[in-house]
């Protein structure tokens, strides 16, 4: 029922209440008993229709308070800043409505609870039902309306939270060789340090860097470039296991962090990646004539006690330049 109707019902309703009150000031003209009824009833109508209306201006229903523009400007200023936060702020909205609509509902039954206390008339309880039912079925829309647009931005969140944690994963990890990057390593290496320190474990770290790869770049170009740095997370990826991480720390330079590790387990996959470089030619694609032997440098360091993240890398780093400077293709630990 529009606002308009309820404003043309309740001044109907008022000026058929205010004939009974005349009639009842004057019951010369009808039966008492009569006028007395014609009077209450229309009185009762008036009254209930004009709380409606006023109940509906204070609370409005679903499809008004939907639009309010203070809710629309919150959403449309927070959907800009933070997809979440405005999801949050629309549910928070949905939900006041809600216990608006059930307040004005509580209203309605208690204003009928005081009616029906009186001792009335068979036709006043019939108005007085039909009423309540009225309002009953404007409550179970709302509710309805309330369980729709929850479950709507239910998904929503859902849907937020996988773009969420897909960009997360897309931060921590490298697009060309998809190991982890410079930022994933720093978030695997913390917290294996603090799991090493708590299980009383031995951590190490292996930095690699390839050699000469300036010199690739320069003879085959860039995109050459690009598919040895594959190539080569592909080999140091097939020599570990288990819990060991692989990540890109930079350009041309690689690191291992390996739990559970000693520095002399560490120096032999070193080793192992270094022996295994040497054995093999890299293969341009679609090139078969084109073969490259790629050798790095290794450098290898195990966790000290009361040793942070970066004092840890600097040691792998200075052993790394150790390996380069004593001819590279080699491993200093
Ligand atoms: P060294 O044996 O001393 O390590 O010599 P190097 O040539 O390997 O080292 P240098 O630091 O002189 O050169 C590294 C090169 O790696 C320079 C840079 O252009 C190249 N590079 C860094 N990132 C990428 C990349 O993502 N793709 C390609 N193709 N090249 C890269
Ligand atoms: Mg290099
Ligand atoms: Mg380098």
């Amino acid at each position: 029922m529009t606002s308009i109707l309820r404003i043309v019902l309740a001044v109907v309703a008022g000026i058929a209440g205010l004939a009974g009150l005349y009639l009842i000031g004057t019951p010369a003209s009808l039966a008492h008993q009569q006028a007395w009824e014609l009077g209450a009833v229309t009185l009762l109508l008036a009254t209930t229709l004009l709380g409606t209306f006023w109940d509906s201006l204070r609370a409005a229903g679903p499809e008004t308070v939907a639009t309010l523009p203070a809710a629309d400007t919150l959403a449309l200023s927070e959907t800009a800043a933070d997809p979440v936060q405005s999801e949050v702020s629309k549910l928070l909205s949905l939900l006041r409505q809600h216990a608006e609509a059930n307040e004005t509902f509580s209203t309605v039954l208690e204003r009928a609870r005081e009616e029906l206390h009186e001792s009335l008339k068979t036709e006043q309880v019939r108005i007085i039902i039909s009423y309540l039912m009225i309002e009953n079925d404007k409550m179970k829309a709302r509710t309805s309306n309330l369980q729709a647009s929850l479950e709507t931005s239910q998904r929503q969140i859902e849907k937020l939270k996988t773009n969420l944690a897909t960009a997360e994963a897309q931060g921590l990890s490298d697009p060309l060789t998809g190991l982890k990057n410079r930022r994933g390593f720093d978030v695997v290496l913390a917290s294996q340090l603090a799991a090493a320190r708590n299980g009383g474990q031995p951590l190490s770290l292996i930095l690699a860097d390839i050699d000469h790869f300036k010199a690739i770049n320069d003879r085959y170009g860039h995109p050459t470039g690009d598919d040895v740095l594959k190539w080569f997370a592909r080999v140091l990826s097939s020599n570990v296991k288990g819990r060991d991480t692989v990540a890109r720390y930079g350009g041309e330079e690689f690191a291992i962090v390996l739990p559970a590790t000693p520095l002399e387990n560490a120096s032999k996959v070193a080793g192992q990646i270094k022996a295994q470089l040497e054995g093999q030619f890299w293969q341009k694609p679609g090139a078969p004539n084109t073969m490259l032997r790629v050798t790095a440098s290794f450098g290898v360091a195990q966790l000290n006690l009361g040793e942070g993240t970066s004092a840890l890398v600097a040691r792998a780093d200075s052993k790394l330049y150790e390996a380069k400077q004593a001819g590279r293709n080699r491993v200093a630990a």
